[in-house]
C-alpha cells in the first residue's frame, strides 16, 4: 500500500517510522512519503493560509499550496504504478473513524492525507479532488486538535495492522473490539497473561481449564459485561438475532431486558441505581 502525506510539520510524522508501520515499511507492505506542503509555496514566507471569507476568527489554508501538492503526488504516484488513489481528510466535521472504516481503507492500495492546520482547507479542494477520487473527510473524535497530523498517525496505524504480513499473528485482530464477525459491536474483555497470581491477584481460573468451549462462553459473557458498563449505546443498538439463549441470560443477570421490537435495554431500576 502506498501512503502520502501532506503536511506543514513534516517531523510531526516521524513516528510512521517505529514499531508496526515502521516494520511495514521496512518489509515494503507500506511505502510512506512524507511531503511539506511549503515546498507549493512561492512568497518569501512560504505562506499556507489567509482570511476567511465572511469573516470570523482564525484562518484558512489557501486552495492552491493542496492543489499544486496534490497534483504533484498525484502525478508521481502514476508514474510509480500507484493506481485508484483515495484522499483522506482528517476534520472534526467528518464522519467517525471506526473499525469498519480501517477496513475500508485497508482494501485501497493508496491513500493521500491530507492533515489541515488552522480552520480547515478551502472547500473547492475537497469538492474539486471528489471530482477524480473517494474523498474521505474522517473525524477522530467529537474533539477538535490543532491539526490533523496526530488523526494521520491514529489512521495509518489502525490500517496499517489490517494489512496482510503486518502482525504477527494474522489472528490477532480478529477477536478486537469491533472487529467484523461473532463479536462485532462488543467490546473486548479482560487479557491476562503470567505469572498466574500478582500481588495475590490470581487470573480467573476458567482460563486454565483447558475447555475450549467454556473459556469462548466465558469471553463472550466478560465481553458482553464490559460493553454493558462503557458502552451500553452499543448493546442498544445490537442487532437481537445476532444474541444466542445464553447471551439473553448474561444480559438479564446485568439487568438488561428486550423491548417488544427485541432490541435489548437496560432496565429503569438499573440505570437509576
Ligand atoms: N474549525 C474546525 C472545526 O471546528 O471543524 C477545526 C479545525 S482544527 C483547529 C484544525 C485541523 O485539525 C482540522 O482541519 C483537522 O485537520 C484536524 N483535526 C482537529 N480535530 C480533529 C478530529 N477530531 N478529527 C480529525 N481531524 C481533526
Amino acid at each position: 500500500m502506498r501512503l502520502d502525506v501532506l503536511t506543514i510539520f513534516p517531523e510531526y510524522l516521524a513516528p510512521l517510522n517505529v514499531s508496526l508501520v515502521g516494520k511495514a515499511c521496512a518489509r515494503g507492505v507500506l511505502d510512506v512519503r512524507v511531503s511539506d506542503l511549503r515546498e507549493w509555496t512561492y512568497d518569501r514566507h512560504n505562506t499556507v493560509d489567509d482570511t476567511p471569507y465572511g469573516g470570523g476568527p482564525g484562518m484558512v489554508m489557501k486552495p492552491d499550496p493542496w492543489g499544486e501538492a496534490l497534483d504533484t503526488v498525484l502525478a508521481d504516484g502514476y508514474e510509480a504504478g500507484a493506481h485508484t488513489p483515495a484522499l483522506v481528510v482528517p476534520t472534526p466535521s467528518g464522519r467517525p473513524f471506526t473499525q469498519e472504516l480501517a477496513v475500508e481503507l485497508s482494501e485501497r492500495p493508496w491513500l493521500i492525507f491530507a492533515p489541515a492546520r488552522y480552520e480547515g482547507i478551502d472547500r473547492r479542494v475537497m469538492d474539486e479532488y471528489a471530482t477524480r477520487m473517494p474523498v474521505y473527510e474522517v473525524s477522530i473524535g467529537d474533539y477538535v486538535l490543532a491539526g490533523g497530523e496526530a488523526p494521520v498517525l491514529v489512521i495509518t496505524e489502525a490500517v496499517a495492522r489490517l494489512l496482510p504480513g503486518v502482525l504477527g499473528n494474522a489472528e490477532s485482530h480478529r477477536d478486537d473490539s469491533f472487529a467484523p464477525g461473532a463479536m462485532a459491536d462488543l467490546l473486548e474483555g479482560p487479557v491476562y497473561t503470567k505469572p498466574p497470581v500478582w500481588r495475590g491477584r490470581a487470573i480467573p481460573s476458567m482460563l486454565t481449564s483447558g475447555h475450549h468451549g467454556k473459556i469462548a462462553r466465558w469471553r463472550r459473557d466478560e465481553a458482553l459485561a464490559r460493553t454493558a458498563e462503557m458502552r451500553p449505546d452499543l448493546i442498544e443498538r445490537c442487532d437481537p438475532a445476532g444474541f444466542d439463549k445464553k447471551d439473553r441470560e448474561t444480559l438479564s443477570i446485568l439487568g438488561w431486558a428486550p423491548e417488544p421490537g427485541g432490541r435489548f435495554w437496560r432496565r429503569p431500576s438499573v440505570v437509576e441505581e
